[in-house]
């Protein structure tokens, strides 16, 4: 095992100073295959005093210039799609096709960049011009989940690169190729050294070095909420400004003027993707009582159709689980259902005994307090429950603390705007998978998180405003 991803500081390539690595693991095998380089706090120490000096200098760099690079990493990003694509399948898992859709797909804020448009107030007096304008914030400590290893990473580099700012990002030490090849395609296309630094390594001893240095202004992290509870609190605690894309819990709902068929389609899509390992997908199904039966039938018959296997084999529609924990964590879901009285209609195990390969899994009957129904499954779980009401079913959406995304199907204008109103969400979807543009917003409410990417709020997550009152020299005299 001679293969080692290195991390990334001050423009090269290093082992890191202390030697200290870790394995990573093909979830299809279960077997190591490489090692990933651990930053040391020397290391990290290297990587802050480099995106101190660097945002120095990127800062002033115009944002027409900043966006030339964007779109040319991008460039190399498309150009390179093959090669990178085949790497995220490898350490993560997903079948090639979806893996192949990420890379290609990871093209973030090149544009949005170019309107850090700030704003004139009309003063009370003469010859006064007051200012609005927006500044880059700082160096920014960055935390990227293993379910999407380029499109979750790119979303905080470019985003802070598009804005001006130099960042360090810890990517996942689970899936550290992909995201080496991602902050290649920075360094190709001629971002100044030090602007983007790449560390692995061990998460809680970055985030503890990182978030409380004072070169840091400026924490984005996406993953669990327990973390990112930690993360938020550290970050105050030194009055950081944070963004925390969490997880959530999504509701499906599909009104009894829905067209089902077109449901389950979507239901099926949406689910497992990536083998439910995706923040936004759908978790708890409700489906109005008129469809519920033929809903269910579809949809466990849509269920057994999928092959899962590796994501490199032709045909494969769902790949293993990214790592062994949440193989463990399925089977603890599962047996808590069962425990107290759901139905497992399909699936509801491991698959072998080798890699972390899980059964596309639907249950119904699931009691509204099994874990569940309360605790985000990020896996292959699809529980289906019925209603009647459609207040009774939003109020049902909305019990949880969290609220990321929610779906729901009507053919009714009405019901498409109550649903959308009153779903206590970040991003509401009705009739389509209509979220996670470049584009547009991408955030939570309540424990889901706070802050937006994508869209002018994800660039304005990496900016400050400063107010400046500037009197003409004749009326200053006067
Ligand atoms: P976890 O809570 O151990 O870790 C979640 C992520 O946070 C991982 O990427 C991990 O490397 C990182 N992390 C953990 N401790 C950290 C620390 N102290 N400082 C900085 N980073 C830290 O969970 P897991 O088993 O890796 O993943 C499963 C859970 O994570 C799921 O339940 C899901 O909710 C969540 N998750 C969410 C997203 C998302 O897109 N929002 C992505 C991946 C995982």
């Amino acid at each position: 095992m001679t293969e080692q991803a290195q991390i990334f500081i001050d423009g090269a390539w290093t082992g890191g100073e202390a030697g200290r690595c870790g394995d990573v693991i093909d979830p299809a095998s279960g077997q190591a295959f490489a090692t990933v380089a651990h930053a040391s706090l020397a290391d990290l120490d290297r990587a802050l005093r480099a995106a101190a000096r660097s945002f120095a200098e990127w800062r002033t760099v115009s944002s027409y210039e900043r966006s030339k690079l964007l779109r040319r990493a991008a460039d190399l990003l498309r150009q390179r799609t093959e090669a990178i694509a085949a790497l995220v399948t490898r350490e993560q898992g997903k079948p090639l096709s979806e893996a192949r859709l990420e890379v290609a797909g990871s093209a973030w804020y090149a544009e949005e960049g170019r309107r850090a448009y700030g704003r004139l107030i009309p003063a009370r007096a003469p010859g006064i011009r007051q200012l609005v304008v927006k500044e880059p914030i700082g160096p920014v400590a960055g935390f990227s989940p293993w379910n999407f290893p380029v499109s979750q990473a790119v979303r905080k580099i470019a985003g802070a690169l598009a804005a001006g700012c130099s960042i360090i990002i810890k990517c996942p030490e689970e899936t550290p190729f992909s995201c080496i090849e991602l902050v290649r395609c920075f360094a190709d296309a001629g971002v100044p050294a030090g602007v983007v630094n790449l560390v692995f390594g061990e998460p809680a001893e970055i985030s503890q070095y990182l978030i409380p240095a004072p070169q840091i202004r400026k924490v984005s992290f996406t993953g669990s909420i327990p973390v990112g509870k930690r993360l938020g609190m550290l970050a105050a605690q030194h009055v950081k400004r944070c963004t925390l894309e969490l997880g959530g819990h999504a509701p499906f709902i599909v009104c009894a003027d829905a067209d089902p068929e077109e449901a389950v389609k979507l239901g099926i899509a949406l689910k497992f993707r990536n083998a439910g390992q995706v923040c936004a997908a759908p978790s708890r199904f409700y489906v109005h009582e008129r469809h519920y039966r033929r809903f269910t039938d579809a949809f466990v018959a849509g269920a057994e159709q999928l092959k899962v296997g590796p994501g490199t084999e032709p045909g494969v529609n769902m790949g293993p689980l990214a790592n062994a924990r949440r193989l463990e964590a399925m089977a603890g879901f599962v047996a808590d259902a069962e425990a107290r009285g759901a139905k497992v209609l399909t699936g509801g195990r491991r698959i072998g005994n080798q890699g972390n390969f899980f059964a596309a899994t639907v249950l119904t009957d699931v009691p509204e307090d099994a874990r569940l129904m309360v605790e985000e499954p990020f896996g292959p779980l699809a529980p289906i429950a019925r209603f009647s009401d459609l207040d009774d079913v939003i109020a049902r959406a909305n019990s949880l603390p969290y609220g990321l995304a929610a779906f729901a199907f009507t053919r009714s204008e009405r019901n498409a705007t109550y649903l959308g109103d009153r779903l206590e969400s970040g991003m509401v979807s009705i009739n389509h998978f209509g979220i996670a543009a470049p584009e547009t917003p991408f955030g939570g409410v309540k424990e889901s998180g706070y802050g937006s990417e994508g869209g002018s709020e994800g660039l304005e997550a990496f900016l400050q405003t400063k107010f400046i009152s500037q009197v003409g020299l004749r009326e200053a005299a006067a």
